[in-house]
């Protein structure tokens, strides 16, 4: 029978705000830790732009979870899911349609399966309404990318100017081992610290590049997002598009920098900067985009030193409220002042449907642990989930955009293989078991694993 939740804080009564995939999640591990929750869902009351149901867990846009083969990093991570007892992933089982090796969704009978395990659940109540001011109390806010206008400027007043970002600005990131380095070499302008890889292009490359990157196909965007392209963050299509040369005098200048296999300044450069201190994951400097991803593949690979390259995050520029996580949220990502309003989801950075699920399921362990009065905790960073989670809070401040999961995130092997393939099912095999130690050492485990979910 189901319990009436009472308004307000109580020692085992939490709130979770957002019905959302993240919010689902974090509602359902608290319920089977023992915890009366509130879910707190807008719809239908208030719209989003994207959402069209009243439905919980709605998908707003594709109706696939990528990959299922655990040596894909969305694999992996959906292992790790379905390790924590994942609603996502019991329900997506309960209405999948055939799709290869990824894990697609029915998005109807998929949202109304969520509804009905996260809504009937005994200990949750669901209540439709909008939440303006973040709430007092044990809580998860996990309102996503389209956060209602209220609850945001609630939560940029809590987390002061520079706290929240609208937009993001998304540059691709490659993987190291994919670079070809007969052409790439690492260089700082005018000598100084050789922490940048180059990618150097003589004129007739670079004319190559600026008249693929003018006929390549960008993503239209709806009218909703209406993103605002900021002079210092132009995509680079828009930059091609103004004159020849101006990326040439933008993010591709050569100046300061010789290329060792000529001797002689390069005609355009590309540059990557690190993006984890294991040097792994390498950004396209000011490679900002919104060139649809096959485009951005066939036209970044024709790149000198790129043309095997792997990437591990594309490019991007959409409307998404996130936090600035690394500056302004603890490791679990509470306010500071707060252990116990901890935020979830895409709010926090994380980029696409599981991770942000997955996500929400850490907060409902770490709110469940904060109420108990134990430590939060964190999987580690050998594991696809603790190291999206590093991710967050290592990255630098000042140029923080959302990540999705991948390999380069995870702490490389002492001793990898050389072949690719051999590397990955090493390092799943790696997560695998340090998430599942990680759930014995801290008695993660939940009272019971709803319908479906395979350990
Ligand atoms: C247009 C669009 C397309 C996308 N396409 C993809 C894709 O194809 N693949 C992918 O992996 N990811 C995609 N994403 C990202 C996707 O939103 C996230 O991956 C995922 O849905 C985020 O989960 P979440 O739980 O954080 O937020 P959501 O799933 O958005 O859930 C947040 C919930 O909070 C509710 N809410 C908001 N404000 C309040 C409030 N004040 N009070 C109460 N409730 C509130 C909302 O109604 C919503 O139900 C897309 C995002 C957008 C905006």
């Amino acid at each position: 029978m189901k319990r009436k939740v009472a308004e307000g804080p109580g020692p085992d009564c939490v709130t979770v705000v957002g019905g959302g995939l993240a919010g689902c999640e974090a509602a359902l591990q608290l319920a089977e830790r023992g915890r009366r929750v509130r879910l707190i869902e807008m719809r239908p009351v208030r719209a989003t732009p994207a959402h069209r149901t009243d439905r919980l867990g709605e998908l707003v846009c594709t109706n696939s979870f990528k990959s299922e083969d655990p040596t894909n990093a969305h694999g992996q991570l959906k292992r790790e899911m379905r390790a924590l007892g994942s609603v996502l992933l019991s329900s997506a089982d309960a209405t999948k349609v055939l799709a290869g090796s990824a894990l697609a969704v029915d998005r109807a009978l998929f949202a109304e399966t969520m509804s009905v395990a996260v809504a009937g659940h005994p200990d949750i109540e669901l209540v439709r309404e909008e939440v303006s001011e973040l709430p007092a109390g044990p809580t998860v806010v996990a309102t996503g990318p389209l956060t209602s206008d209220a609850l945001t400027a609630s939560i940029q007043a809590a987390l002061g100017d520079g706290g929240l970002a609208f937009f993001d600005a998304i540059a691709p990131v490659v993987h190291r081992d994919s670079l070809d380095d007969g052409i790439v070499f690492a260089a700082g302008r005018f000598d100084e610290s050789a922490d940048y890889l180059n990618c150097p292009m003589s004129k007739e490359e670079y004319g190559a590049f600026i008249d693929a990157l003018r006929a390549a196909d960008v993503y239209p965007g709806h009218d909703w997002e209406n993103v605002p392209f900021f002079e210092g963050c132009l995509p680079i299509e828009v930059m091609a598009e103004r004159g020849v040369e101006t990326l040439r005098f933008g993010p591709m200048k050569p100046i300061g920098l010789t290329d060792p296999r000529t001797g002689r300044r390069p005609w355009a450069v590309v540059q990557l900067r690190r993006e984890d201190r294991a040097g792994q994951m390498w950004n396209m400097v000011g490679f900002q985009t919104r060139l649809k991803t096959a485009e951005q593949g066939r036209v970044f690979r024709s790149i000198p030193g790129l043309a095997n390259a792997e990437f591990l995050r594309w490019g991007s520029i959409h409307r998404n409220s996130y936090l600035n996580f690394p500056e302004r949220l603890t490791p679990h990502g509470s306010l500071p002042a707060r252990p116990d309003l901890i935020f979830a989801g895409q709010l926090t950075g994380v980029e696409g449907y599981t991770e942000s699920a997955a996500s929400g399921i850490v907060a409902g362990i770490n709110l469940d642990r904060v109420v108990a009065g134990l430590p939060p905790t964190l999987p580690p960073a050998t594991t696809m989930i603790g190291a999206l989670f590093r991710y967050l809070r290592e990255s630098p401040p000042g140029r923080f955009q959302p990540m999705n999961s991948n390999w380069g995130l995870l702490d490389p092997l002492p001793d990898a293989p050389r072949d690719k393939q051999k590397k990955r099912e090493r390092l799943a095999e790696r997560a695998q078991a340090d998430l599942l130690a990680w759930v014995e050492e801290h008695g993660i485990a939940r009272r019971s694993v709803p319908a479906g979910v395979k350990g």
